[in-house]
């Protein structure tokens, strides 16, 4: 069996982390959410943390040494063995190439990058209106698009939902003017590398997870021909 080990590649709020979840179990695959990694160190606690939260208060990346390190040695792990989906990594260009190195010692390859574009208005409507469960940040919520059966409380868990702090409108378009700077130049590098593959996040998350599912289906018969 062929692996396809997979980025997930948009600006904030355009439904990486939605659609990385539902191809995780249709593809078997797990999910490396850099930023779900960064505010678990942050909630412990820990010194990688507290380096971190304030980048990420601030909406600016947190420097590439705290994070390149972190995702290379998280994909050699085991089970990543047939394949990932990285969820908000790389975020630049040196972070690309790092991924890129690290495969190639592995002699791996990246089987496909997945755009999810979404115009900036339309983020900062989202974004605002995010939320998130305190115990499992892959429970996300809307306040207009996507509301929980009770107000504020998960549906799948009963736990309570919040703002995350960087989901404040300043924050937004900082965050945004950071993707734009430095994230999507990553557009042009992987479509020159030849992995690219765009899809319309302005669809409803039913209609762009079928579209991505397809996708991803037929490029691993194609990896396996
Ligand atoms: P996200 O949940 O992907 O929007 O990430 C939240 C925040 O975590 C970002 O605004 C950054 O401060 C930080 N972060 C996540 N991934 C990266 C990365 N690959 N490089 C640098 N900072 C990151």
């Amino acid at each position: 069996m062929s692996e396809l080990n997979l980025i997930m590649l948009g600006p904030p709020g355009a439904g990486k982390g939605t659609q990385a979840e539902r191809l995780r179990t249709d593809f078997n695959l797990p999910h490396i959410s850099t930023g779900d990694i960064l505010r678990a160190e942050v909630a412990d606690g820990t010194e990688l943390g507290r380096k971190a939260s304030e980048f990420m208060n601030a909406g600016k990346l947190v420097p590439d040494e705290v994070i390149v390190g972190m995702i290379t040695g998280r994909v050699a792990e085991g089970d990543a063995r047939d394949g990932f989906l990285l969820d908000g990594f790389p975020r630049n260009e040196a972070q690309a190439e790092a991924l890129d190195a690290a495969l190639l010692e592995l002699d791996r390859h990246l089987t496909a990058t997945l755009l999810i574009e979404v115009p900036d208005d339309d983020i900062v409507r989202r974004l605002a209106g995010r939320r998130v469960c305190v115990k499992n940040a892959a429970h996300i919520y809307h306040v207009d698009f996507d509301p929980p059966k009770h107000e504020g409380v998960c549906d799948q868990d009963g736990s309570r939902l919040e703002q995350r702090a960087d989901d404040r409108e300043d924050v937004i378009r900082t965050r945004l003017e950071v993707y734009h700077e430095q994230t999507e130049p990553l557009i042009a590098y992987y479509d020159r590398a030849g992995t690219l593959r765009r899809f319309d996040g302005l669809r409803s998350p039913d209609e762009v997870h079928a579209h991505i599912r397809a996708t991803v289906a037929t490029l691993r018969l194609e990896e396996n021909l």
